[in-house]
């Protein structure tokens, strides 16, 4: 099912150009129209859910393999030293299209794209490990 109203299902339908990688029956792969990095992409699932909560269980369970497939490509055209593949879920960790997505990045040696973070306390792990542990578990 697509949102009319999404800016990525737009683009999933064609309304509104793209610079496409790769498609499938499930996904569409486009560069970053404000890439980090050079050959920076996006995995658009061809459903409307916001984040990794509402999107259907088969698209997450295939996504990856493209992430993979597509990194693969990347890798051979771009000779970059690494890349990441992240998706962000939520305002607080840097969603700004409510469209799930898969962002893949290129990285190489010296570059100034930033994802990382400060390593913190570990202190109230076994307290915080508990509760989440139950929580799965239900
Ligand atoms: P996020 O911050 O994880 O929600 O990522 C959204 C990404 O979509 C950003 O990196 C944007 O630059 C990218 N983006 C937004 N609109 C377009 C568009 N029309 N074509 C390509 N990329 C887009
Ligand atoms: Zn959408």
């Amino acid at each position: 099912m697509l949102d009319d109203n999404c800016i990525f299902c737009k683009i999933v339908k064609g309304e509104i150009p793209s610079e496409k990688i790769y498609e499938d029956d499930d996904f569409l792969v486009m560069l970053d129209i404000a890439p980090a990095s050079k050959g920076h992409a996006v995995i658009l699932p061809k459903c409307h859910g916001a984040d990794i909560f509402e999107l259907p269980d088969e698209y997450l369970e295939k996504i990856l393999k493209v992430a993979r497939k597509c990194a693969a490509g990347m890798k051979k055209v771009l000779n970059c030293d690494g890349i990441n593949i992240l998706q962000n879920n939520g305002e607080a960790a840097g969603q700004t299209v409510f469209h799930y997505h898969m962002h893949i990045i290129p990285r190489f040696k010296g570059d100034n794209v930033n994802v990382g973070w400060v390593p913190g306390d570990s202190a109230d792990n076994a307290e915080i490990g508990k509760k989440i542990r139950e929580a799965i578990e239900g």
